[in-house]
């Protein structure tokens, strides 16, 4: 069934810390094929929405206590990153993350860790990330931290799509970065999701330009969404202009 929900956030509370609420019952859904916008201001709640699903608030002393996490029918929001990564699900965090002192090339190979396959598969999943992302393929053997910031995040998501990604989780691919390298990143995740058909859902600070590339947007606020609707429609929303546009 194509319009059962791919991924669903099923009203989740979460807590740091054992006191700090700081979801307060977050419900979305992203269906299969499609590019959604999670956004809002800084400390709204985006990242920590992403990490509940990457399953990556252990770290950070956070919790799940309320709500639950389905993806493709299966309640997942008790599996490991490992697990949610050999599924499919992968976080791209915010800040880019890539190894400074290991070369582009070997940062994409680091992605592969989880899958159990030939050099010719892996060479051909390069060869993949280096179609989409020709700077990486020049930079491939440059030491990623003295590469450029741009470089980096398309990194990160260069080793993402080495784990054979059925949904990206990506956390503000656009800070720090040009204009103009923005529109670059974007239009690639674009080229990815219709040649490859990964999923994606990106928390944004930068709505215009996110809503410019997504279906569909969520707005969060304090914790909770506080709208939500086609990309098309929330671009052209006079709230969410008057509220949201300057944000960046
Ligand atoms: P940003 O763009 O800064 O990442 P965001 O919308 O992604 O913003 P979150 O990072 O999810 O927001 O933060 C939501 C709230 O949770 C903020 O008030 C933040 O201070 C708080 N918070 C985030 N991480 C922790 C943590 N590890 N411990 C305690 N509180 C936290």
């Amino acid at each position: 069934n194509d319009q059962a929900p791919y991924l669903s956030v099923n009203n989740i509370e979460v807590i740091y810390d054992h006191v700090i609420l700081v979801l307060k019952g977050v419900s979305l859904e992203v269906p299969k094929g499609k590019i959604v916008a999670l956004l809002g201001a800084n400390g709204a709640g985006k990242s920590t929405t992403l990490k509940s699903i990457s399953n990556l608030l252990g770290a950070e002393r956070g919790d799940v206590t309320k709500g639950n996490i389905e993806f493709r029918g299966a309640r997942i929001e008790s599996l490991t990153p490992n697990e949610l990564v050999k599924r499919g699900v992968i976080q791209v965090m915010e800040g880019r993350h890539c190894f400074g002192h290991l070369t582009i090339e070997e940062n994409l190979l680091t992605g592969a860790y989880t899958r159990r396959i030939s050099r010719a598969e892996l060479k051909e999943s390069l060869d993949k990330v280096y179609h989409y992302f020709p700077r990486l393929k020049e930079r491939r053997a440059s030491q990623a931290g003295y590469t450029s910031g741009g470089e980096q995040q398309m990194c990160a998501i260069g080793r993402a799509l080495m784990a054979k990604p059925e949904m990206i989780l990506l956390d503000e691919p656009s800070m720090g970065l040009a204009p103009q390298i923005v529109e670059e990143i974007f239009e690639i995740v674009k080229d990815l999701n219709v040649k490859e058909q990964v999923s994606f859902l990106l928390a944004e600070q930068n709505t215009m330009v996110a809503l410019r590339y997504s279906d569909f947007g969520y707005i969060m606020e304090n914790g909770r969404i506080v709208m939500e609707g086609e990309a098309n429609y929330l671009a052209n929303n006079e709230d969410v202009k008057e509220f949201y546009l300057g944000l960046s």
